[in-house]
Parts: C-alpha cells; sequence; structure tokens
C-alpha cells in the first residue's frame, strides 16, 4: 500500500541550495539559471568553505545540495564535499546532468555523498534529447549506471513539461532497472530561458492533476521514494509560505542569496555574502513579498505566472496556489 504524506515545513532543518558556479555544458529548454542574475564566476574553493562554514554555524542540522549549473565542472567540488562532511552536515547532494567531470565519483566516497541526484527530462532518449541536448540521455544514464555500481545512492529529477508528460508514465520500470531509490518530479516553471516566453510548456491544473500522481503511484509500487511538488492547495488545507516557516537558502556564486527560488529572476534577494560575512540587503526585497497575505496563496507565483490562477465569476479564487517549496511525499509501506 502507497502512504502519501505532505512534507510539511520545518525550521529544526537549514537547507542549503548551493550554486557554486553557473557554467553548464548543456542548454537545456527549460533552464532556470540566469547568468545576469546569478553571475557567471566560479567560486573558489576557500569562499565555498567559508559560506558552508555559515550555514553550519547557524543549525544542528544542516543539509546541503551542491548545484550549478553543472556542479562535477567545479574541479574542487570533492574539496566542497568533504568541507561539508567535516562540518557535520546532515545530509549532503550533488545535483548532476550526468556528465560526472573531474571523474568526481572516484574522488569522493558514499559515506560523503548522500545522493547523487540526476536530471533526467524523458524516457526516451529522443523526448530527453530534445529537451536537454543530443548524447545527454546516453551520458546520463551512463553516470547513472557508473554510480550505482560503485555504492553511492542515487536520486533521478524529472522536470515535467508539456513536452515530456507523455512519457512520465514509463519512468517507473526504467528507474528500477536503474536501481534508482528517490524519483522527484518537478513542474516546470518559469524562470530563467523558459520565462522568456517562446515556449508554451507549463502544465495546466488538469494536465498536472490527471497524470502525475497516478505516475507517482506507479513508481511508488515499484518501492521508489517518490516526492513532487503540490501546487495546487485543497480548499481545506491552509497556505504557508516556506519563507516564513522553513529555513532555505538558495546561494549564487556573485554572492546573492534568496529564500525563495521564484524570486531568482529579480533582483530583490534578501541577504548577501561580502566576502565571508553574511549581511541582509536593503529593503525592498523579498522578505516584504513574503508577508503579504492573498487569496490566492503564493505571491510570487500571482506576481509572476498569474495565468496559473483561475478565479469564479465573482472574483474569488478557485483555489490556491501552494508555495513552490510544498512537496507530497509517497512511499510503498
Ligand atoms: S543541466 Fe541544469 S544547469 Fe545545465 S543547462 Fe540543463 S538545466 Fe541548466
Ligand atoms: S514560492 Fe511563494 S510561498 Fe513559497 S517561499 Fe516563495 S513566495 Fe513564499
Amino acid at each position: 500500500m502507497n502512504i502519501r504524506k505532505t512534507v510539511s515545513f520545518s525550521k529544526n532543518a537549514t537547507n542549503v541550495f548551493f550554486h557554486i558556479l553557473t557554467r553548464c555544458n548543456l542548454r537545456c529548454r527549460h533552464c532556470y539559471i540566469n547568468p545576469e542574475q546569478h553571475g557567471d564566476n566560479t567560486l573558489p574553493l576557500p569562499t565555498i568553505e567559508a559560506w558552508l562554514a555559515a550555514y553550519a554555524e547557524k543549525s544542528r542540522e544542516a543539509n546541503v545540495i551542491f548545484l550549478g549549473g553543472e556542479p562535477t565542472l567545479h574541479p574542487d567540488l570533492s574539496g566542497a564535499i568533504k568541507k561539508a562532511k567535516s562540518l557535520g552536515y546532515n545530509s549532503i547532494t550533488v545535483d548532476t546532468n550526468g556528465y560526472l567531470f573531474h571523474d568526481i565519483l572516484s574522488k569522493v566516497s558514499p559515506d560523503e555523498v548522500d545522493y547523487f541526484s540526476f536530471s533526467l527530462d524523458g524516457a526516451t532518449r529522443d523526448t530527453n534529447n530534445k529537451i536537454r541536448g543530443e548524447g545527454s540521455y546516453d551520458k546520463c544514464v551512463a553516470g547513472i549506471r557508473e554510480a550505482v555500481s560503485r555504492g553511492f545512492a542515487v536520486s533521478l529529477i524529472y522536470t515535467v513539461s508539456r513536452a515530456n508528460i507523455h512519457e512520465l508514465e514509463q519512468m517507473a520500470p526504467l528507474l528500477k532497472e536503474l536501481g534508482v531509490s528517490r524519483f522527484f518530479i518537478q513542474v516546470i516553471g518559469i524562470r530563467g530561458k523558459s520565462a522568456g516566453g517562446r515556449e508554451k510548456l507549463q502544465l495546466s491544473k488538469e494536465e498536472w492533476l490527471s497524470v502525475i500522481p497516478r505516475a507517482a503511484d506507479k513508481a511508488a509500487d515499484m518501492g521508489i521514494a517518490v516526492t513532487y511538488p503540490k501546487v495546487f492547495l485543497e480548499p481545506e488545507e491552509s497556505f504557508e509560505c516556506a519563507a516564513l516557516v522553513a529555513d532555505n537558502y538558495f546561494i549564487f556564486p556573485n554572492g546573492r542569496v534568496y529564500r525563495c527560488p521564484l524570486c531568482e529572476d529579480f533582483p530583490i534577494h534578501s541577504l548577501r555574502f561580502e566576502g565571508e560575512k553574511l549581511v541582509r540587503t536593503e529593503k525592498i526585497n523579498e522578505n516584504d513579498l513574503f508577508e503579504l497575505s492573498i487569496p490566492e496563496g503564493c505571491v510570487m507565483n500571482k506576481l509572476i505566472q498569474p495565468e496559473n490562477l483561475n478565479y469564479d465569476t465573482d472574483g474569488t479564487p478557485e483555489y490556491k496556489v501552494a508555495c513552490c517549496m510544498l512537496k507530497q511525499e509517497i512511499r510503498n509501506s
């Protein structure tokens, strides 16, 4: 039997989403990295270490996710992982497109990395490569096999859009065969490149609800832990903004630190690193938005993607849009 639960926000753990560079070898259609806002530098290892230390001190339980760009393009990723381990981070994850540069799997051990999280956006080579680029499917699958064979725990991220929703249900057997233990279904946002409006890739509420829960169940039936964003709240469910009730930080190599991923395309970060010191930014910044209470739920969603909302004839929103950080988990008991 599959057990479904909404993962509630908690201030007891700090989650550090650490973009150590923005450079990438791929050019995915939906890439959310925006060098104009996030810079194009590669953080030197001593700076990464200092910024990791700033968050390790903040919380007894801190988790770090190393991101890019492609984080394995950073020649010192292994040093960053070892530093996070020595600082006592509770969990260490590396999100990768699967190319695994700098022979990263030989430089770290399964004791040091909790998960390598690979991104694949199609169950077939054709669909994935149309989104992520020629050759990316084979590289990613080979990377997964290599990581699993070396004893690393592996998860997989599938960013669902109109370009690949038809293959989501085919993922479960593939994940099983590859030895993937966690499956993250992501919803395509309109940050970064997809915000340019060239393609209509976003799913409607109906498309989302008709496919995602069923595909998630199918993977859970095969013993894979599945996580996907809640997106739409039931009328009886209350809305919470993670920036107010959780402890998440999205760090970019130009020193910007955001509390909300939907704010990342705008210069409204609430914190920034000045050298090794974390300082608050001046008003007006993202913090001033989180406090606003609106009937539609997430303020940033209403500001940047109002087309996701529907209203009754009297102007009442048909549903609330959940915080983009609110997740649903399904596990087989
Ligand atoms: S692998 Fe990630 S960072 Fe690189 S282009 Fe694709 S989405 Fe962007
Ligand atoms: S996505 Fe919306 S609800 Fe979530 S942290 Fe950002 S502003 Fe708050």
